[in-house]
């Protein structure tokens, strides 16, 4: 029996040892997570994870030229430099499209989406 409360032979606590381990790399991995979005070209710091997820495999596609249709992208009818690709079933990222190259602007949800079309594009 050790201090802790938990059963085991030897010199410390093997469960309180792994315990303390797993802890520290969710504490890592959180920290590499944290850091990763100083890496996108847009803010996704807001986006629950899978959609920063699949909005930076969106990005990735664009930035070595694949096609925004192949992800379903169209441009938006009332401007037709803005492109919008849907990222899930709630989130679409508009892109400037300047002619050879699209430029990720930012990723909205629907509800947002719906709010600042009419004005902002
Ligand atoms: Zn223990």
């Amino acid at each position: 029996m050790f201090p802790c409360g938990h059963k085991g032979y030897g010199q410390g606590c093997h469960r309180c040892l792994q315990e303390r381990l797993l802890l520290e790399q969710k504490q890592q991995q959180r920290r590499q997570w944290e850091n990763s979005f100083a890496q996108d070209p847009i803010d996704l710091t807001d986006l629950p994870n899978h959609v920063v997820v699949k909005a930076r495999y969106i990005i990735a596609g664009l930035q070595t030229q694949t096609d925004y249709r192949q992800f379903g992208g169209k441009r938006l009818r009332h401007n037709r430099s803005i492109v919008s690709i849907p990222v899930t079933r709630n989130y679409r990222m508009l892109c400037r499209d300047y002619g050879s190259f699209l430029v990720p602007q930012e990723v909205l949800s629907h509800e947002d989406y719906n709010v600042c079309k009419p004005g902002g594009y």
